[in-house]
């Protein structure tokens, strides 16, 4: 065998997606990300995505998941989770207990939450005190325009939706920061100190309020304002879940357009592909299951986060229904822990071990395990699974890559994808690779999200 044969047969080669992809599956993938561009609009906080994805659902026929029923086979469920978190069923031919096919993205992301007392005026400016929420780098969240989305639960147990600085007309706020010219001190902090936790306080307002004689009028005009608006007091912050996320829609990226810049595509960037390819089904072989978490970028705890029995109780709903064993279901499920991971980002590839990282435009990304130091905090993934889903991807044309996150001990992080190993099913890992992840404004390539879709399409359908 000649060299060159013999090396196309035994090495491993990369490819960048665009030099393998037909001229229809790009225009395809260019088709897809408009969808997903208008659903990253729909939903900048968990709440809205719950909403906006349950909204796309039921238009595909959906139907609110009953756990005292029992289903037929192409019936096709909902459960919405306390507005935060949601879940899609399409019930396959066969018996559950041989297992579901299960992918799981997240719906939260990092962003600025409001305090239970954020509301304070100082030099006669108004402003709100916030508590960040997931790993943000926090010198990237000044003099970025921010809306204010959420619910103020009052008293009376009736529950207020808040949405300021979306439409085109709402006034924004923003996190100011200092000037350069008196920035000589500030300037000499480490990155991480750059801007601390609590010199992240949005602006609000300016105005006092017509009276000379009280203090704290600018504070009392706004209370008013958002008494006149929403009916609530100060005292309705306390019961309140107020978020502050960047105000701009997701754009084209790129004079190609290749690319799409967005606040939150991790995780919507595999929520999305995850709703679009259970919701597409007809009656699958096995039972078809897409959870859309929250809570994952604060460790997956709380009762909307996958570190809950959310799962294992939808699935014991299923069998209860059935008369079938929950355990059995839950150990011969499988599952694609749908998550981003960290492209490589040309001006600081050190971070990455070139052979192990994952670039932009070269397909979804399978990672083995992720965690830090020693594989500390992660269900490594078994090699048998690992090789069933590189067998499905290969089949489909799928293209793909493997991918770690960043050189070994230079950080580490971690999914959902230990939760779901710890109920018995085989999960891997497996999402879209983003640049400037976590940050008010991160990147992503139509490619990558499109085939991210065509993964779990082709899981519920083969696996
Ligand atoms: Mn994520
Ligand atoms: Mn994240």
């Amino acid at each position: 065998m000649e060299t060159k044969e013999l090396k196309e047969m035994l090495f491993n080669k990369k490819k960048n997606g665009y030099s393998v992809i037909t001229d229809e599956v790009k225009t395809a993938a260019f088709d897809f990300s408009e969808g997903y561009k208008n659903y990253l609009n729909n939903s900048k906080t968990e709440r809205k995505a719950v909403k906006t994805s349950i909204e796309l659902a039921k238009k595909a026929g959906f139907k609110e998941f009953d756990p005292k029923k029992s289903y037929n086979a192409g019936e096709k469920l909902y459960i919405n989770n306390r507005s935060k978190a949601a879940a899609f069923i399409v019930v396959g031919e066969e018996d559950i207990e041989l297992g579901a096919t299960v992918t799981a993205a997240h719906i939260d992301s990092p962003r600025l939450d409001l305090k239970p007392n954020p509301l304070y005026e100082d030099i006669e400016l108004g402003l709100l005190k916030t508590h960040y929420y997931g790993g943000i780098r926090k010198y990237q969240w000044t003099a970025v325009p921010l809306a204010i989305h959420g619910v103020f639960a009052k008293k009376d147990g009736s529950v207020i939706d808040v949405t300021i600085g979306e439409d085109e007309n709402d006034p924004i706020f923003v996190v100011n920061d200092l000037l350069p010219h008196l920035a000589s001190e500030q300037s000499k902090r480490p990155l991480s100190q750059g801007i601390r936790g609590e010199e992240l306080n949005v602006l609000i307002g300016s105005m006092p309020f017509k009276d000379d004689s009280e203090s704290e009028l600018v504070k009392l005009n706004l209370l008013n304002i958002l008494f006149e608006k929403y009916g609530v007091t100060e005292a309705d912050f306390l019961s309140a879940e107020l978020e502050c996320v960047p105000a701009y829609k997701a754009k084209d990226l790129g004079l190609d357009r290749s690319m799409i810049g967005s606040y939150g595509h991790d995780d919507r960037v595999c929520a999305y592909p995850a709703l679009m390819a259970i919701t597409e089904l007809e009656i699958p072989k096995k039972t078809a299951i897409c959870v859309l978490a929250d809570k994952e970028e604060t460790g997956s705890d709380g009762n909307t986060g996958l570190n809950s029995d959310f799962l294992y109780h939808i699935m014991d709903d299923l069998c209860r229904a059935k008369g079938k064993s929950t355990t059995l279901a839950l150990r011969n499920s499988v599952c694609l822990s749908a998550d981003v991971n960290a492209a490589t980002d040309p001006t600081f590839k050190d971070v990455m071990e070139p052979r192990n990282a994952s670039y932009l435009n070269y397909g979804v990304v399978i990672t083995k395990y992720t965690g830090s130091g020693g594989k500390g905090g992660t269900s490594d993934a078994s090699a048998e699974y690992v090789g069933k889903v590189r067998s499905m991807l290969d089949k489909n044309e799928i293209v793909w890559q493997i991918g770690e996150l960043g050189k070994v001990d230079a950080g580490g992080g971690g999914t959902v994808a230990k939760y779901v190993a710890n109920l018995g099913l085989d999960v891997v890992d497996l999402g879209v690779p983003v640049l400037s992840m976590h940050a008010p404004f991160e990147t992503v390539s139509k490619l990558d999200v499109y085939m991210a879709y065509l993964t779990m399409s082709a899981f519920h359908k083969e696996f």
